[in-house]
């Protein structure tokens, strides 16, 4: 049998909050409570959104907290890895270049998480022979050269990707109607995210991709584009989980109050009593309880688990 690897994926956008370590926490323990491997994978290519000092912040506050990890990646310092699995699908035909609005383009960079999701037409499909056509295009419209265009992947037409999430369950998606022809890349060699985390979770040799639920409706452009990819022939599976949502049931965000780790350090809180609880809304430890990650690793236990979010 092969071996179990699981993988932890911040973004640095923000501070590590509890919402994040919840979901950190849960992909842990599925991992080491199978004694499998856990990777460590800064996404740092979202440049706007990316804020200076938050990656070193997030490796700090998850080591206060317990966690370890195996491998450990930068996804800045692997550009030249995505460029060259571009260049392999454009080599197939499966990408075209596309010059639509800043919006669309831009969408290429960033997680989509549940509602930011943008539907293509597939306004570029067979508009352009080449790359330098697209560019060229572009500028006699926008008279800038900053505006770029992007790379789209050409999904086939009556397209439904289906799959049994080890949490969700079974999930369905019809992607030429609901996503269409998804971004790439942001410039002719750049990689966005639906591309670097695929390519990724493959060559890492990820087993299970264990993340919030909100990026559910991402899945399927992800099993498409590994498709096409066939960097590696094992199957990944996918285990979803919900998210930690503030009173008004959204995903955590500053507007709920300070739910920041680091906030929680300088308050005198210990990492036992906040994974204690995080762990109680799993079902793994009781109310008030302060338990580290390795007590938990035996009270793993993913049907314990609450379909409904948790609502702090
Ligand atoms: N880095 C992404 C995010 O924090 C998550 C990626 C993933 O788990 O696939 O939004």
């Amino acid at each position: 049998m092969t071996r179990y690897v699981g993988r932890l994926a911040p973004s640095p956008t923000g501070a590590l909050h509890l919402g994040n370590v919840r979901t950190f926490m849960i992909a842990w323990l599925r991992a080491r409570s199978q004694g499998g491997k856990v990777i460590f994978r800064m996404e740092d290519l979202d440049h706007p959104k990316d804020k200076p000092g938050a990656a070193a912040q997030a490796v700090k506050d998850l080591r206060w907290l317990g966690f370890d990890w195996d491998e450990e990646y930068v996804q800045s310092e692997r550009k030249a890895v995505y460029r060259e699995a571009l260049e392999a699908l454009r080599a197939t035909g499966l990408v075209y270049p596309c010059v639509c609005s800043r919006r669309d383009v831009e969408s290429a960079q960033s997680a989509p998480h549940a509602g930011e999701q943008l539907y293509y037409p597939g306004t570029c499909r067979g508009r352009f022979r080449t790359w330098q056509e697209a560019v060229e295009f572009k500028h006699r419209v926008t008279e800038t050269q900053r505006d770029k265009p992007c790379w789209r992947f050409r999904v086939p037409e009556n397209t439904v990707v289906s799959f049994d999430d080890a949490f969700a369950g079974r999930y369905e998606q019809n992607v030429p109607k609901t996503l269409g022809d998804f971004p790439l890349a942001r410039d002719e060699f750049g990689a966005g995210y639906t591309l670097a985390c695929t390519v990724d979770d493959l060559l890492m040799g990820v087993t299970e991709v264990v993340r919030g639920d909100d990026l559910l409706p991402a899945t399927p452009a992800q099993i498409l584009l590994a498709q096409a990819l066939r960097l590696c022939d094992s199957a990944l599976r996918y285990c979803h989980v919900p998210l930690v949502v503030g009173k008004d049931g959204k995903r955590l965000a500053k507007r709920h109050g300070d739910t920041r780790i680091a906030s929680y350090r300088e308050q005198g809180k210990t990492p036992e009593e906040i994974l204690g609880f995080l762990a109680a809304s799993c079902g793994w430890a009781a109310k008030g309880e302060a338990v580290s990650l390795a007590d938990l690793v035996p009270r793993f236990d993913l049907t314990t688990i609450p379909h409904a979010p948790f609502m702090i």
